[in-house]
């Protein structure tokens, strides 16, 4: 039976390291603050963001939620980012996606500052991430896979990880730490057209399955004593749960848990994680914003 891999009691302690960092900062003059942007109503989006400024508040950070109405033009949103971009506060900006259909995502998260980019999606970021340059932010899903498998004592090297679903919010830039010299993984991405997707799966020795599809994955796809990661986050209803809901992952959890060495339920795996590693991203934002102010000429400060 595979070791349950406790997602939430990791990103505890992380959350911990955050707030000893938070309070060093703050003891030297800097909080860090976290400004969130949402557009519209959807209720999913305002749960997030509720958590994600609740997690702020409670590393002792900084937490500003911009909600604006679903009619906001492009101009307007434009306005609002560019405001907290030059806002000294504020070391970390998101926009809650999805947005509403008039507006693109694409050019709005490219508007955001590069060193403001905590999330990791602009451009910039993302070729960081790619050429492994330290000083850019790698979205927080994928380094908290990243950090589970250290913490876990997960060896990727040499390893095989099979990655299935290639979205940029996850698989890509998990892809490309996956494979960099240190973890040293071989890795193969799976999506929609991939032919034959349990021959893939079952040449895992690491899994990570990042598709939305409940029950995608079952036993027969999974090999003997591999590792698995459940991205997947379904809400599927269920009348008999208070919520009207559950949350599903992609795996079929009991069944691939009985023959793998290690695997994360949903809920309870990746997902704390994320919040846990967009705070380290922002309290990474703030301490590069500290320093880059304390190198510069007094006179420029003023
Ligand atoms: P996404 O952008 O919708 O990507 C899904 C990927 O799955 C696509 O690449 C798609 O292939 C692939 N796919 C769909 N059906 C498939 C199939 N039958 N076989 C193989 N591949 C298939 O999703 P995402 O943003 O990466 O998110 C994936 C899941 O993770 C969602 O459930 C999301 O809610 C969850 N998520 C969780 C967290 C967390 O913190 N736990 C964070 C982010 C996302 P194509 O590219 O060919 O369409």
């Amino acid at each position: 039976m595979a070791r349950i891999i406790d997602g939430t009691a990791v990103a505890r302690s992380i959350r911990e390291e955050v707030a000893a960092q938070v309070a060093q900062l703050r003891a030297e003059g800097t909080v860090p603050g976290l400004a969130v942007v949402l557009v519209g109503n959807d209720g999913a989006s305002e749960v997030y963001v509720r958590g994600k400024a609740r997690a702020c508040e409670a590393a002792g950070m900084h937490s500003r939620v911009l909600q604006l109405p679903a009619e906001t033009s492009a101009d307007e949103l434009l306005g609002t980012i560019d405001g907290l971009n030059a806002d000294p506060d504020i070391h970390g900006i998101l926009v809650q996606l999805p947005l509403p259909p008039h507006l693109n995502s694409k050019t709005f998260l490219e508007r955001v500052a590069p060193h403001k980019d905590v999330d990791g999606f602009h451009p910039m970021n993302v070729g960081r991430a790619f050429v492994g340059d330290p000083n850019g932010f790698v979205p927080a899903t994928p380094e908290g896979i990243m950090e589970l498998l250290r913490r876990e004592r997960i060896d990727t090297h040499g390893r095989h990880v099979v990655i299935v679903g290639r979205s940029l919010i996850v698989s890509k830039p998990l892809a490309s730490l996956l494979m960099a010299p240190g973890p040293n993984a071989t890795v193969t991405l799976c999506h929609r057209h991939t032919v034959d997707l349990a021959q893939h799966t079952r040449m895992a020795d690491i899994l990570v399955v990042a598709v939305g599809k409940p029950g995608l994955i079952t036993a027969d796809m999974v090999k003997e004593g591999a590792a698995v990661f459940d991205v997947g986050v379904t809400r599927v209803e269920d009348p008999t749960s208070p919520r009207g809901y559950v949350i599903k992952g992609d795996v079929d959890f009991d069944a691939v848990a009985a023959k793998t060495s290690a695997i994360t339920p949903v809920p309870g795996g990746v997902g704390p994680m994320t919040i846990a590693m967009l705070l380290r991203n922002t309290v990474t934002a703030a301490r590069r914003a500290h320093e880059s102010a304390r190198r510069r000429p007094a006179a420029a400060v003023r």
